[in-house]
């Protein structure tokens, strides 16, 4: 084994043998370190949004249900992959042995959340996720989980509870994506963020500002989550439309705009994000119940000139944007405080 396939957990993988871990269907989870890895001692998890909708669409909102299959698919896999979504989530947890080779700059004793996704993160729960009611993204449980060389992990801020934190994280590859195409096309462009008054969603409106966006939409599902936005003062503009209706949301958009992001946890949203945006615009696919083929496929059926980004979770300086957003915006605290605090 190379230090190269040993950094990015290649070791870790049982099968298929030689892939890299987020692409195994099951890893190794023991506790014994490689000189290079950091275990964990696992205190939370967040289940990606899109994998929690699934799971409890799935299961028609039957906590204990839920409960069950997430505790299957980590005994099963050896880590929080949704074999449906594709999507995993982060951890937070306490740093709980480093091997003399890591490169983490990780200490014994600190509370760390996970930068890295649960999908290629070695993970046992020991507890049966006992004190998860199977009803919220953000799961109590005990436990351990490993990182590589290659992993990355923020040592949690002093001045935010953990569970605002870890939602916090989870997201922040959003507004830094949305940050940086802002930033670089060069002019103020106009933006509509498809699922805005959620955690990602708010916080991309907040990046877009902050980058000297020109005129920002919120495109939202409901009246109730269009009167919390418009409340939160992120968005020059709020409309209702479904976004998995592509013809509701090119008509609330109205004007197609420089720039969309898509924010939503449910599938179905690609055509419609094509459709709000103009020719020679970027739409920025964050949520992970996108699909590949149903974006490439519909812009091209639409002749739409339109850049589409994968919104990769990694972004230099990603978490700190983020934990600033939310530090120095009241309305991205009004948006994402209650749905930490119903987790
Ligand atoms: P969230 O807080 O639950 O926000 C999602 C928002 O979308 C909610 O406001 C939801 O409304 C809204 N929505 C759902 N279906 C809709 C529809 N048909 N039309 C309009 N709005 C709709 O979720 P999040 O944590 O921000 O995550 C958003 C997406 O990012 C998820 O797909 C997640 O998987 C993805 N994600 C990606 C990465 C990455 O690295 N790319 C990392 C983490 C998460 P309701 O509240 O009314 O349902």
């Amino acid at each position: 084994m190379t230090e190269r396939q040993r950094a990015l957990g290649v070791h870790r993988v049982l099968e298929p043998a030689g892939v890299l871990p987020q692409a195994a269907w099951r890893l190794d989870t023991s506790p014994d370190l490689h000189p290079d890895e950091v275990r964990i001692s696992v205190q939370r998890l967040n289940l990606d949004a899109a994998s929690f909708r699934q799971l409890s669409e799935e299961h028609g909102g039957d906590g204990d249900a839920v409960r069950a299959a997430v505790a299957g698919i980590v005994a099963t896999r050896g880590k929080m992959h949704n074999p449906v979504t594709g999507s995993g989530g982060m951890l937070i947890g306490v740093v709980d042995a480093v091997g003399d080779d890591s490169p983490l700059g990780l200490e014994v004793g600190q509370p760390v959340a996970t930068l890295v996704s649960l999908t290629l993160t070695p993970l046992e729960l020991t507890d049966g996720l006992a004190r998860w009611d199977g009803r919220s993204e953000q799961v109590p449980t005990a436990g351990h989980a490993v990182l590589f060389a290659r992993s990355l992990a923020a040592v949690l801020p002093e001045d935010l509870p953990q569970e605002t934190a870890l939602a916090l994280l989870d997201v922040c590859g959003a507004p830094a994506a949305t940050e940086r195409v802002v930033a670089s096309s060069g002019r103020r462009p106009s933006v509509a963020v498809l699922g805005a008054a959620g955690k990602s969603g708010c916080l991309s409106l907040a990046a877009a500002r902050d980058a000297r966006a020109g005129h920002l939409m919120g495109v939202v599902r409901t009246e109730q989550e269009a009167a919390a936005l418009r409340a939160a003062g992120l968005a020059d503009d709020v409309v209702v439309a479904d976004a998995t209706d592509p013809l509701a949301v090119a008509e609330a958009v109205g004007r197609p705009v420089d720039v969309t992001v898509v924010c939503v946890d449910a599938a179905g949203a690609e055509h419609g994000a094509v459709l709000a945006t103009a020719d020679g615009g970027t739409v920025v696919f964050f949520s992970m119940a996108t699909s590949f083929s149903a974006a490439a496929l519909g812009a091209e059926g639409m002749a739409a000139d339109v850049t589409m980004l994968i919104g990769n979770g990694y972004t230099p300086g990603h978490a700190a944007l983020a934990l600033d957003l939310y530090r120095t915006t009241p309305g991205v605290r009004a948006l994402i405080d209650p749905r930490v605090h119903r987790s």
